[in-house]
């Protein structure tokens, strides 16, 4: 999975993360490749989730948009078998 083999000289040089801990003390845990803060810890720019819980979407079936098709449909159809009645009728 990692494009580049670890090596121990190297990863000694990662850049660090810079969160505040509890202690006081900045964290200096190296930091997720491409951000600036370790796996612990947010709130820097460009670091954690990305925005809008859009790791939380899955299929889409419940999104708004697709409800909405769902009801389009099913109004459709009932109109359809109201005429279908109807006519039924004459
Ligand atoms: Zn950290």
């Amino acid at each position: 999975m990692h494009p580049v083999k670890p090596d121990p000289l190297r990863l000694n040089q990662a850049p660090r993360c810079n969160a505040r801990t509890r202690r006081g003390t900045s964290c200096q845990s190296p930091t997720v490749r491409g951000k600036l803060r370790c796996r612990m810890h947010g709130g820097a720019e460009g670091s954690g989730s990305p925005p809008g819980n859009r790791k939380a979407f899955k299929h889409g079936r419940y999104s708004a948009e697709a409800i909405a098709q769902r009801r389009e449909v099913a109004a459709l159809l009932r109109a359809c078998l109201d005429q279908l009645g109807a006519m039924g009728d004459v």
